[in-house]
């Protein structure tokens, strides 16, 4: 006759609305169905699937955006610089075999490059 607790607390807690995606904002208590990430949207204000949080403090949010940019930045930075690299490495070999001469050329390919 014991009352089945563990199912209780599996319902409440990852269950709510019959989604185990669903997720608690801990600032307004909203539900955010779709797991962590939309949580985490929810409370940046930054995506059009999920009310942003109205109760959270504007550093937390900031502080989680920059977090998303810079994940995104951090990307898009490193493939930036790959591809430098290799038209740099290119470019130098073009300079060094077939222009020598072109003393101008070469320095302002360095200005653009920096
Ligand atoms: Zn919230």
């Amino acid at each position: 006759m014991a009352p089945k607790q563990r199912d209780i607390g599996w319902e409440h807690d990852i269950s709510i609305g019959g989604s185990r995606k669903l997720v608690k904002c801990n600032y307004c208590g909203k539900q955010v169905r779709g797991g962590i990430t939309r949580l985490k949207q929810h409370i940046a204000h930054l995506s059009n699937q999920v009310e942003g949080c109205l109760r959270v403090p504007k550093e937390v949010s900031q502080i989680l955006r920059q977090h998303f940019s810079e994940d995104s930045k951090k990307r898009a930075a490193i493939k930036f610089k790959k591809e430098r690299l290799m038209k740099s490495l290119s470019e130098e070999d073009f300079y060094d075999v077939v222009d020598k001469n072109s003393e101008d050329d070469i320095e302002e390919w360095w200005f653009r490059k920096s």
